[in-house]
Order: structure tokens, then sequence, then C-alpha cells
């Protein structure tokens, strides 16, 4: 017998055979694990999520579970005769349909005649549907008249990739499970039952951990993938494998690559960059891939820098973790969201072109190149901001500063929202308290009284998105192209380049527009609905994506605050960096 034969691969050899076995989905195997003990079952079911996370394997597994003749609390006993026809794919009575397939579509329509006849070994027919939301018209019709008089003989699993393009009449009526991709951790856990199989055996013991790590970001939480990279890995190995041409074999990018790319973008050195990425094609790595592994460094950073005492969030090990909190600190947390926003674009991009080392320079040069915000933490601390550098301020002169007497300067005007907002959002930029030294200050960028909606967002667009990044990130991604142009009876319109079809959809999803609504009256008390169009790039208004590049105001401050200037440096500073005013002074209740 030749090796082809013998192999066989990790995906079927280490597939789960009890709900217990399933990694990373949790939450769903227990409730099902459940519903079989207890003999309560729905008549569809819906499983969703991403590829290869283990939902058809669940199918199967429930499939057996409630069919099996001796099952023990909720576990399918995988010994009777039941159990071995469903695990070999022989039981009649289980009957898998791939939607996306021709033979598929044609047993979908045949549905509702078969559906009828009772089961002929088994104690229920059970129909696992995948790749549901692929049906046809006609199997989905066929689908929905079947699941609206089910035959109680008849269960339905349906699997899918997409849940947002099925029906709701057919959603209505299915108990809903969305499995999560698998985490680096989970992923590398069950890899290390691959490990266990003569093939995995061969690669060498020293870098086996990192193997299994680059596997698991490659695959991106899906099982079924990582376990197919682990094949392929494994086909190769010997003693003499080394790490690198495991890098290249899946085309990941290193991690010190990827750490130097994101530095030089930080330090603006555009050659660096370029160099960089010159090498890395040079070694033969794929430069899609790259691309996509930065934006998971810059998602990386993200996190680190902005929850740096939970590595766990990471999910990368120790040594990275650290050198991604050291580097996450020394980036401007919206700088990173605006990295990530031009990445994702970028990624976007290179679904329709051909020449992916372009888009790929190009991207880090705009990276490099990209307005950069200040942070008001580093600007006191001196840190200063390109083209504009600060003195730093020396430390007694903060110290010798009284608090100063309440004074009210300027009430804020109505449109712009609750008060409290405007510092929320400036304090927000720095992810430390304030120094209690330094008085609260509320920065607007301009002092017009008078601002209609459309203003006031144009103005205050950098904040608008960092607040929807705080729901959903994604959302406020997108929003980066977009800006607002109109509002009217109740309804404000947000323009995209009409080139960004698949911003437009997201935003314009009822979900996107949920959100962006609290926004809209949580920071800024108005209360509207939403509404997304495309428009040619050319007609988009121009908005303040970062606060440095606010244009200077219009005309002199209603009230200068000169006692609180002089006596406070700190503040003098901030309000030249930023082109404020002082609106009110308080004393800080924290002292
Ligand atoms: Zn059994």
């Amino acid at each position: 017998m030749n090796d082809q034969n013998r192999f066989v691969v990790s995906a079927l050899k280490f597939r789960p055979q009890t709900f217990a076995e399933v990694t990373g989905q949790d939450h769903i195997t227990h409730t099902l694990r459940n519903a079989v003990r207890r003999d309560r079952l729905a008549n569809a079911y819906l499983f969703s999520g991403p590829r290869g996370v283990g939902k058809t394997s669940t199918a199967r597994i429930l499939a057996k579970a409630i069919n099996c003749e001796s099952p023990a609390d909720g576990e399918p006993c995988n010994e009777c005769q039941s159990c071995r026809s469903i695990t070999g794919g022989r039981a009649l009575d289980v009957i898998e349909l791939d939607a996306a397939s021709n033979r598929g579509i044609d047993e979908a329509r045949d549905l509702r005649e078969n559906v009828r006849f009772p089961p002929t070994m088994c104690r229920f027919k059970v129909y696992i549907i995948d790749e549901a939301h692929q049906l046809t018209k006609d199997a989905f019709n066929a689908l929905l008249k079947t699941l609206e008089e089910p035959p109680p003989h008849a269960k339905f699993i349906l699997a899918t990739t997409e849940a947002d393009k099925m029906l709701d009449t057919i959603l209505s009526r299915c108990q809903q499970y969305r499995f999560r991709p698998l985490s680096l951790e989970q992923t590398v856990a069950n890899l290390r039952k691959c490990l266990r199989s003569e093939e995995g055996s061969r690669i060498p013991e020293a870098i086996r951990e990192k193997v299994l790590y680059l596997i698991a970001r490659t695959s991106e939480g899906g099982m079924r993938d990582a376990q197919s990279l682990f094949d392929q890995v494994a086909s190769l190995a010997d003693e003499s494998l080394t790490l690198e041409e495991v890098e290249l074999l899946l085309g990941g990018v290193r991690f010190d690559t990827l750490s130097e790319i994101a530095e030089s973008i930080r330090t603006r050195n555009v050659l660096r960059a370029l160099d960089l990425i010159h090498e890395a094609h040079h070694r033969g790595q794929d430069m899609a891939h790259l691309v996509k592994d930065l934006l998971w460094h810059f998602r990386n950073l993200m996190v680190a820098r902005s929850a740096p005492d939970h590595p766990d969030l990471l999910g990368l090990p120790q040594e990275e973790s650290r050198q991604l909190a050291e580097q996450g600190a020394r980036f401007a947390l919206e700088d990173l969201l605006q990295g990530i926003d031009i990445l994702f674009e970028a990624e976007r991009r290179l679904r329709s072109t051909g020449s992916p080392r372009a888009v790929c320079e190009a991207v880090v040069i705009k990276l490099a190149k990209m307005p950069t915000t200040v942070e008001i933490e580093a600007l006191l601390g001196g840190g200063g901001i390109p083209n504009r550098p600060v003195a730093p301020l020396p430390e007694e002169s903060r110290a010798r500063v009284g608090p100063p007497a309440p004074m009210k300067i300027a009430p804020l005007p109505e449109t712009v929202g609750p008060p409290n907002d405007l510092e929320n959002a400036s304090a927000r930029l720095s992810s430390t308290p304030p120094d209690p030294a330094v008085p609260k200050v509320a920065i607007r960028m301009d002092e017009e009284p008078e601002k209609d909606l459309i203003d006031t967002l144009g103005e205050q667009w950098a904040t608008f998105c960092h607040h929807v990044s705080d729901r959903d990130i994604r959302y406020g991604g997108y929003l980066g192209d977009a800006a607002p142009i109109a509002y009217s009876d109740g309804v404000l319109e947000l323009a995209l380049p009409n080139d960004l079809e698949y911003h437009i959809s997201q935003l314009g999803s009822r979900k996107a527009r949920e959100v962006l609504k609290a926004v809209l009256w949580e920071h800024f008390g108005v209360r509207a609905e939403v509404s997304i169009r495309g428009v040619a790039r050319a007609e988009l208004p121009r908005v303040q994506l970062a606060v440095v590049e606010t244009p200077p105001p219009a005309s002199a401050p209603v009230f200068s605050a000169d006692e609180v200037t002089e006596a406070e440096p700190a503040v003098k500073t901030l309000l030249e960096q930023f082109d404020g005013v002082i609106l009110e002074i308080r004393n800080n209740p924290n002292r």
C-alpha cells in the first residue's frame, strides 16, 4: 500500500464523535446535550458561523445522539448499529444535502415528497443541509413548506456561513445556534492531538510549538483549515524542517517582519517599510497574505494598546504578547484605528486586483503618511507632534499652580449634546486618567455657537467614528470613508464613495444604522434616523479625520481665559495644539 492510500487527513481522523469532543463551542454542545437528555428537540436547527468550526460535525453528532439506541447523558454511544452507520455515512435516514451542489438542489426540491416517508431504521429521519443559504428559490420554498408542517419523524439541521442571507420565514422556524471561530489557544490545543499521528511526530520537536501557533494564526479560527495546513506541513516534515520553510509554506509572515514594518510606519520611515516588503517578496512571501497579516498585527497592537493588562485577549505566545504591548504603547490609539481602516480597505482592494505587491506597497506608504493624532498624555509629557514641536513642560511649573476659581465661561451649544461628552471624548484619547494637577478643560474645535448637525459632525467626525468604534469596531472603520451630507426631517444622510460597495452595504444594514442612531443621541444629543448612500468621490464633503488637521478658529474667542492659561502652561499648550477654547473651568472633584 502506498503512502497516498494510508494517509488519512487529520480533519477526518480527528473529527469529533461526541459533543464533548467538539472544541470551542461549549455554549452550543451543552444546550444540545441537555435537549437530547430531556428529549426536548426542536424540529429544525440552524447552525451558523464561519467555515470549518464544527457545524457539520455537531449536526452529525446530534443526528447520532437522537437516534442512538443507548445514549449516555445526552451523548451518542458510538457503538450501536445506528451510531456506527451514521459515523460511517451509511445511514439511509440521515440525509446530507450540500445546497451548493447540483445534486443538493435536486434533492432539496424533492424534499417535500421524500420527507413524508418514515425512517427505515432510525427513530428520526435527519436532514442535514449544508450551505443552506445557497438553496435555490424552489428549494427554499420546498423547505419552507416542509418546515411549516414538519412530520413528527423528521428533524432538520441547516448549516450556513451566512445566516443573514437566509429568509426570515425560515429563520423564524429554526432554533438558532451561532458557532464561534476558535481562539488561537483552542486551535493550538486541538492541533496538539494531530502531533500524535505518525506524520505529525516527524515535525522537529524544537519548532513544534511555534509551528502550531503559526498554523493557528494562518487558519483564523477555522479548525478544518488548521488541520489541512497541519497535514501540508506534516507531509514535508523531517528532522531538517525549519521554521522559515514552514512560514513560506503557509504564506504567513513572521512576527518580527510585521513588527518591523509597523515600527517603520510609526517612525514614518517609508524607505525602510518598502525595503522590508521587498525582502519579504524576495523570500517568496505572498503579498496579499502580508496585507492580511499586517491588518492582524495592527489589530493586536490596538488590543495591546487598549488593554495592556490582558495579554489573554491576544492569545499569543508570551514573548510576542510582551513585544506587542511595548510596541502598542508607542502608538496613538486613534492612529491604530485609522491604520486598521486603511488596511481593511487595502484588503478589500486585493480581491479585485492582480497586483498584490503594488497594493501592499501603497498601503504601507499610506499608513506611514496618514495624519497622526496627538494624545493629550503625550503632549503633556512633551512628546510633541511632527512639524509642531512642543516644549517640554517642567514638572514644577505644573505643581505650583493652585486650583483655579470655578467660573463659567461659555455654554456649550445644544447641538453638540450633553456637556460631559466633549470632555469624555478628549479625555478618552488618553488611556490613563488625566493628571490631577491639570484642571479639566473642554476643548472644542472652534467657537462658532450656532452649528447645524452637518457642520458639527463634519468637524467632529473623528470623535463620531471613535464612539461608533466603541460599539462596533467595523462600523467605526467603515465610517472613516464617509461624510455627513444632509440632514432634514429627522433623517441624517451619510455618504460614501460609491466604489466602496461593501462599506455602503454594511453601514446600510439595520444593525449599523441602529448603532449610528444611538451614538448620535448619546453623544450629540440628536434624535435622527440614518440613511447611507453612495456618491462620486469628488462629491464627498471633507471631514475632520484627525484632531491636528483642524483649521484655526474663524473668529476671536468669545472670552479669553487669561488667568488660567497664564497660570497653567499645560493648558496653554493644549489650547494651542488643538486650537481649542476654554468653555468651562471647574474644581476637580478628585482632590
Ligand atoms: Zn449509539
